[in-house]
């Protein structure tokens, strides 16, 4: 009998031990499930969900629901029950309640930062019934916190009353705490998220601005600021690919140099700004006399260039008289007197027996043109003369 007595107690025992054993494995299992979430989920919710569901999927609670804390207010941001899991459809109204600090049993647990445990709700004075008769059944709220910070309240709750014990709370506790950590782990990510993403923007928009002011930079520094044609700057590198390009293919190119005859009379006699509108007219003139593919700039004060893709010796004699004649012909008013401006040309050409490795060929090409040039010069002004027609005797 003694001995029958012992083996019924040492089975009980063993009952009992193995039900703790599957209640500390089914504990494990909802806690791992909360190591296996995804922090990529874009909404808090979707977590919550998931995270809700390690917790049923391994315990033997009926519902359970999420709170969290926003402007000093509980509002819901989840429940999932049993059915939910079994794919019924679940009831969205409870999801719409919410709690001040201190209101209800789940306003208490915000409020002290401890478990809050009603073994039975209907008899319980904390217990806050929203709407219809006083239910019956258990409830536990569990604060979850992050560096002493109340995050929100997560309720378990069951329809039998005394259906949670010890081993509960602490499971509930231990679950809180791990999704305190977790759901501040997913704000920091998605903040973070967020502010590379402002960042990355606001990086974007200061490179284009970069971008458009080098552009404009890089604009202005080949632009003659006060007639707007090209400077020296830009003609040089043009003018000399052109160049190479011509010899290569022994196509003409020609060079013309223009220097407005005693401009520094205009300036004395009329005054500066008189010579700057007679600067940002001729520059004007010489571009209006040129074709695409023609290279004009300012090359100094009074001084143009011009290089010429596709231009013979005939074509520039040519284009050289033409700006002689429109310049005669232009007539300044300054205060009432008409004043009058010539200028002298001188231009040179290819050849076309130029070899192409002459890397000095164009400061050849521009030394005979300012050559002319000063012929004229000293000839009277007011012309042009082509290098290879001077008898510099
Ligand atoms: P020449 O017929 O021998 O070329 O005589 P010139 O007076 O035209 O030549 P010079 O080199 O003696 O004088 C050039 C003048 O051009 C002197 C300078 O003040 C003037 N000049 C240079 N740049 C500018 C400018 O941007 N605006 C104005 N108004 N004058 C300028
Ligand atoms: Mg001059
Ligand atoms: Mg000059």
């Amino acid at each position: 009998m003694t001995k029958m007595i012992n083996n019924t107690v040492i089975s009980d025992a063993y009952q009992e031990l193995n039900q703790h054993f599957i209640m500390l494995v089914n504990d494990m299992s909802a806690l791992s499930g909360l190591s296996r979430l995804n922090l990529r989920h874009a909404h808090e919710t979707e977590l919550l969900r998931d995270a809700m569901r390690a917790l049923l999927e391994n315990s033997d609670f009926e519902r359970c629901s999420v709170f969290l804390l926003e402007d000093e207010v509980l509002r819901c941001a989840g429940g999932l029950d049993w059915s939910d899991l079994l794919g019924q459809v679940e009831d969205s109204s409870r999801e719409s309640a919410s709690f001040h600090i201190g209101e209800g049993i789940i306003g208490m647990a915000a409020e002290t930062g401890h478990l809050q445990h009603c073994h039975d709700c209907s008899r319980e004075p904390r217990f806050l019934q929203l709407d219809g008769p006083k239910r019956s059944g258990s409830l536990m709220c569990v604060p979850v916190l992050f560096a002493g910070k109340v995050l929100g309240v997560v309720n378990i709750s069951h329809s039998r009353n005394n259906a949670f014990v010890d081993t509960h709370e602490r499971l509930l506790a231990v679950f809180a705490s791990f999704l305190g950590q977790i759901l501040s782990n997913w704000r920091y990510y998605h903040q973070m998220e967020a502010e590379i993403q402002q960042r990355t923007r606001e990086l974007e928009s200061a490179l284009a601005e970069a971008e458009e002011l080098k552009r404009r930079y890089q604009h202005l520094s080949i632009i003659d600021e006060l007639t707007g044609i090209h400077n020296r700057r830009f003609f040089f590198p043009e003018a000399h690919a052109a160049l190479a390009s011509a010899v290569r293919h022994q196509h003409p190119f020609s060079i013309l140099m223009v220097d407005l005859d005693h401009f520094k009379q205009i300036n004395d006699q009329h005054g500066h700004s008189m010579g700057d509108k007679v600067l940002q007219v001729t520059a004007a003139l010489l571009k209006g006399q040129t074709r695409e593919g023609d290279i004009v700039a300012r090359f100094g004060g009074e001084e143009f260039v011009m290089a010429l893709p596709n231009t013979d010796l005939e074509g520039a004699k040519l284009l050289a008289d033409r700006v002689l004649s429109s310049l005669r012909s232009l007539a300044f008013n300054a205060s009432g007197k008409s004043v009058r401006v010539t200028t002298s040309i001188g231009l040179t050409s290819l050849t076309g027996l130029e070899s192409p490795d002459r890397p000095d060929l164009l400061e050849s090409l521009l030394r005979q043109a300012d050559e002319a040039l000063y012929h004229g010069k000293t000839n009277g002004r007011n012309q042009s003369h082509a290098y290879s027609e001077i008898d510099f005797g």
